[in-house]
């Protein structure tokens, strides 16, 4: 295993349990809320996912970074690669298999 898979693999473990914590699942309801639970991509469902649009402040996000969004809207984000350009020197910016959360 390289380096690289091997950085992107623990760092994968950590979001998964992130995603899990109470802080960010507290963190989530109050953003859908906060958003009135309506999905920001199509507006035409209820927005049941959250999805971190830069993964640079997790733990902190701020509501500029979160969108609310509807799983098919969710999945077509995954689909392309993030705004940010792959990097083989910062592994958060690599895009990560789609894990129907976050
Ligand atoms: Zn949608
Ligand atoms: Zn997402």
């Amino acid at each position: 295993m390289t380096e690289l898979k091997r950085k992107l693999s623990d760092w994968s473990v950590w979001y998964c349990n992130y995603l899990t914590s109470y802080n960010w699942r507290t963190r989530r309801r109050a953003y859908l809320d906060s958003v009135g639970r309506c999905c920001d991509g199509c507006q035409d469902n209820w927005a049941d996912v959250v999805h971190h649009r830069s993964y640079q402040t997790l733990g902190h996000e701020p509501d500029s970074d979160l969108e609310a969004l509807c799983h098919d809207c969710h999945a077509r984000r995954h689909g392309v690669p993030l705004p940010r350009a792959a990097n083989d020197n910062n592994p958060l910016q690599l895009k990560f298999r789609y894990a129907g959360e976050g």
